[in-house]
């Protein structure tokens, strides 16, 4: 086993197979180390460019020991591993970042407990157990809210919209496990997120603040950086910072936030890992979120996360996706990137592609919808309205 920082050729292994550890192999090679992937899928898309992958479910403790064995350091891609099985690859090898940062973020309740005790607004919450909570909650949060599962949402699955006083039991009924957590309604203006990696010696990089914008829940559009006003990037960009230092990470981590009517940011999540609306780094920044995080992983120092141009991300889902490839690859100025998954099921991240602006150049809604041209989502046409 290596020490830190590790040198050429040292192994870093990748809990999950999906695209964040394609993209992360991918980073690592190029600074010369190899990685192994642990994945129960046969031909998963890191495991496609990576040196080694065990095959193999996130709870077998004979498999997390062997996989933890063959390699150097342990990172993720992948969030839901279980509280035991970190443990033990902890036991085996260095975890970065480390299991109790994981930890916290599984888990909506103690992930706002988390934040709101590191001084980070968050959407009015409560947590839920009884419908007579629920009830009890709604009379202090109001309605419209948003009732959630704690663990394993994701993309919009696990959580519902509460309307009327009817909605309340229907809701409670259908959202499995509890305890669940209700959120007040955020009328956001805009949802940001910024990424940011944090060095075992307590440097940090963050990217921009990137601006958000969903279609059926899911990710369609990230524009880099966010048009927003600098006291919201400011307030975005130290809340990054203190929640990097205050989890004590070495990794990389998003913050996703909400900018609100009045002008606040207020963060939603938190996902110790590279992620989604950080793909634009790879094609605008000279270390991409990818680089970052192995960096930090690998204990190498973190060059400043600056960006060299202005970058529009739009995500590949599914099929209908999948029928923009040709178009993709055929645009001039367009930068595809596929991810090797064979099934275009709905819903599934096939793919990106990013456009770049000269720095500073980014433009407004209506130009961005020309620049990206046949890839425009019908959804988000005009682009100011959120599907
Ligand atoms: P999440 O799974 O927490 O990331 O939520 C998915 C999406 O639902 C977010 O990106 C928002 O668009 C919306 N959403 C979640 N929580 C709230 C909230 N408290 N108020 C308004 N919208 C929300």
């Amino acid at each position: 086993m290596s020490g830190f920082p590790l040198p050429p050729n040292a192994t870093i292994g990748i809990v999950g197979g999906g695209q964040l550890g394609r993209m992360s192999a991918m980073a690592a090679a190029r600074l010369g180390y190899r990685c192994h992937v642990l994945t129960p899928e046969a031909d998963s898309p890191a495991g496609q460019v990576s040196a080694a992958v065990t095959l193999g479910g996130f709870t077998d403790p004979a498999t997390l020991r062997r996989f933890a064995e063959a390699v150097d350091v342990i990172s993720f891609e992948f969030e839901n591993v279980s509280a035991e099985g970190l443990d033990l690859l902890a036991s085996i090898r260095p975890v970065r970042p480390a299991p109790s940062v994981l930890r916290i973020s599984q888990d909506r309740i103690d992930e706002k407990t988390f934040l709101n005790a590191a001084g980070v607004a968050t959407a009015p919450w409560r947590s839920v157990e009884t419908m007579a909570e629920l009830e009890a909650a709604v009379a202090v949060l109001g309605l419209p809210s948003v009732l959630k599962t704690t663990r394993l949402g994701y993309d919009g699955k696990g959580q519902a919209m509460l309307r009327s006083a009817e909605d309340l039991a229907p809701a409670f009924e259908r959202l499995q496990p509890k305890p669940l957590i209700l959120e007040g309604f955020v009328d956001f203006a805009q949802e940001i997120s910024v990424v940011i990696a944090r060095g075992a010696d307590g440097s940090m990089a963050a990217f921009d603040t990137v601006e958000n914008r969903h279609a059926n829940h899911i990710l369609d559009l990230t524009l880099a950086p966010a048009r927003i006003p600098g006291a919201a990037d400011e307030m975005a960009q130290a809340i990054a910072r203190r929640v990097a230092e205050a989890l004590d990470l070495v990794g990389l981590l998003a913050v996703e936030m909400f900018l609100d009517a009045q002008g606040r940011v207020l963060a939603n999540e938190i996902a110790p890992r590279p992620h989604n609306s950080g793909h634009w780094t790879i094609d605008a920044c000279p270390a991409s979120q990818f680089e970052m995080h192995v960096r930090a992983v690998a204990g190498l120092p973190l060059p400043p996360a600056t960006r060299h141009a202005d970058a529009v991300m739009k995500n590949l889902i599914g099929p209908e996706g999948m029928a923009l490839w040709p178009a993709a690859v055929a645009e001039p100025g367009l930068i595809p990137h596929l991810y090797g998954k064979t099934e275009a099921l709905p819903g599934r991240k096939m793919g990106h592609v990013t456009r770049l602006f000269p720095r500073g150049a980014l433009p407004g809604d209506l130009g961005v919808e020309a620049a990206l041209g046949p890839l425009l989502s019908p959804l988000l046409s005009p682009l100011g309205v959120i599907a």
